[in-house]
Formats: C-alpha cells, structure tokens, sequence
C-alpha cells in the first residue's frame, strides 16, 4: 500500500485534530446504557436542538441510524422507498432486508434526487399480493448523485405527498450539515420534512467515530431497542460524544473550504483529456466524473495516482469520484488535479 499524502477518497479519511483529541481526554463520563453519561446526553441535546426533534440517540455509525430507523418505522415485509442510489440500497451489506425485513423500491432520481411525483408512483396498490409501502427515505446530500442537495421545496412535496399517503419520511443526513452550509437553509428546516433525522459525526465533521439519529420521544425509545439489540449501546461514551460537540462547535462553518476546493477541482480537471464532467453539479465536497473517453480506466488511473501519494476513488470502470474534507487543503487539491493532469496527457 502506498503512502498516501492527498487522500480525496472519502471525507471519512479525516483524523482527529489535537483540539479534538484534547476535548476527548477531557469530557465526563458515565455509563451511557444507564444514562449516566452527561457528554452523550449533551451531544444527543444538542443534535435533537439542531434538527428540532424531541430526542436524539448517540450511535456508533451512520448505518446504524439507518438499520434501527428503518426497523422501527417498517414492519418485516414492508417497503421503503428511495434512490436506486441510496446508501441503504447499495451500501449496507443488504442491511434492510437482514435486519428490518423491508424491501427497498429503487426509484431513478436524477443525481440522486427524485420527485414526490417518482416516489407516489412507486407506491403500490393496496393488495394482498404487494408490500405494504411503509416509508420514504431521502438522502441529503445525495452521496452516489456526487454530493447532490435536495432542494427544500423537493423534500417539502416528497413529504407532503408521502403523509397524504400514510407513509413516513427518513432522512439519511450522512452529509446533512454539507447542504446545510453550502445552501444556507437551517438544519431543522431540511428536519422538518422527515420523521426521523440524523447527522454523521465522521465524515465532513472530522470525529473518528459516531452519528446522532433523531426524532420523537416514542421513536427514539423504541431505536434505542434496536442499538442495544444491534450491539451499539456503548459505556463510557463520552469520550466519543465530546468529539461530536467539539465538531459542532468548530468543523461546520468550515465545510465551505471543502465546497470551495470540491468546485476548484472540478474547474481545474474539466478541459483535462477524456474527462466528463459538468462543474455545476458540483454542489458539495463531492465531484464525481467520468473518465470512458480516456487513455486509461477509472482503475488504472487511481493506482497512477496512488503511486504519487494521491488517492481518488474509482467508483466503476469509467466513474471516479474526489471527496474534499478538512484533512485536504487548496495545495493538496491543486496537486491532485495536476498529477491527474500528468497521467491523462501521457
Ligand atoms: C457514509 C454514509 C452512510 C453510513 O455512515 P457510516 O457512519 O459510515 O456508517 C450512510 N449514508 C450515506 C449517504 C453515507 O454517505
């Protein structure tokens, strides 16, 4: 494995600061399971404030928000709906169908984003032959569509077309605060659309560990079942929630930097050989793009620029994608694209 100096694979690739290290020795701590840890009940507070909901529950990962979210909205047999994109779909080890029991209906969005009218045309007809559709689940920022935002007014008529429908809302927030920066709308406005919420502490947050899933008192109760059910009730987790708080406080405003060099490398590989991609898709820390006009496939291009200490995720044969983060600053993205530049010209 080579020494990797410029890792834009994953926003996950981010270590803990010496700040955020320091707030961790330093945080009280108790046993969470008997909820006796102030650090996680704060963190839990402050991520229910931040996306107005009753209650927050501090979690291992991302996924497990999903699994438990989607085991307390579904019964075994039911349906949820979402991208053929989405991270339940593709990216959990079949998860939903291994833990909750539920189907996932694949709608096709564009870049990860699909219409109330999508989603109310992929419920099914109340027969005894067919899932019941129990649930919508959206994803913002849309991770697969490169870092796509769901425009407030979409999700506004996803929600009102899926409870016209008895159908509940699941927001995927992995990358919630991205949209929120790059798009200027509150947290707890995107929330607002969704019965269930959460945020991942480690991606564009820079913690090493950690998500918090929100929603009503009775839900959380009932996801607090499934993280213990699921192994993911922790002790002292403090530890782990005072990185969370330690990132609220100072790593959210900053995502910014992060759009600025996802867009600055989008503008300085466009015109390279071979390479498609529209800039204005990049809306986020996100750039995906297609390389089949070039000399070389996604693969062989990645393990080019690994040899340089540059790592660039190959998604497929022809699709790569660069994530920015805080461990990756304007000189490290200028010297990716230029590298790139290098193997596509040889
Ligand atoms: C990373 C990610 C997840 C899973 O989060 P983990 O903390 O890695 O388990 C879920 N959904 C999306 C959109 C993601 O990008």
């Amino acid at each position: 494995m080579p020494d990797i100096r410029i890792d834009l694979y994953s926003d996950t690739k981010t270590r803990p600061s010496a700040a955020m290290l320091a707030a961790m020795t330093s945080a009280p701590v108790g046993d969470e399971q008997t909820g006796e840890d102030p650090t996680t009940l704060a963190l839990e507070e402050r991520v229910a404030d931040l996306l107005g909901k009753e209650a927050g529950l501090f979690m291992p990962s991302g996924t497990m928000c999903n699994e438990a979210a989607l085991a307390v909205h579904c019964r075994p047999g039911d349906e949820v709906i979402a991208d053929e994109t989405s991270h339940i779909g593709g990216f959990e080890s079949g998860g939903p169908a291994a833990i909750a029991g539920v189907m996932v209906r694949a709608v096709p969005g564009v870049r990860g984003v699909f219409s109330a009218e999508q989603a109310e045309g992929a419920i099914r007809l109340p027969m005894r032959h067919t899932p019941n559709s129990r649930l919508v689940s959206v994803e913002q920022t849309a991770n697969l569509g490169g870092g796509t935002i769901w425009p407030l007014e979409t999700l506004q008529s996803v929600a009102q077309m899926a409870r016209s429908r008895d159908l509940g809302v699941h927001m995927d927030g992995a990358r919630l605060m991205n949209a929120v920066i790059a798009a200027g709308v509150a947290a707890r406005d995107y929330a607002a659309t969704a019965d269930s919420a959460w945020i991942d502490l480690s991606k564009g947050l820079g913690c090493p560990v950690g998500a918090v899933l929100a929603g009503s008192k009775d839900f959380i109760t009932e996801a607090w079942r499934w993280k213990q059910r699921l192994g993911g009730a922790m002790r002292q987790s403090g530890v782990l929630a005072a990185a969370g708080l330690y990132a609220l406080e100072h790593n959210v405003e900053r995502l910014a930097e992060d759009h600025a060099n996802a867009k600055l490398f989008a503008d300085l590989v466009v015109d390279l050989p071979g390479i498609a991609l529209d800039p204005a898709t990049v809306e986020t820390n996100i750039v995906v793009f297609d390389v089949a006009a070039a000399n070389l496939g996604a693969p062989e291009i990645a393990e080019r620029l690994a040899a340089a200490s540059i790592r660039v995720g190959a998604l497929g044969a022809a699709t790569m994608r660069a994530v920015t983060h805080l461990d990756v600053d304007e000189a490290g993205v200028r010297e990716a694209a230029a590298e790139l530049a290098a193997i596509l010209d040889a």
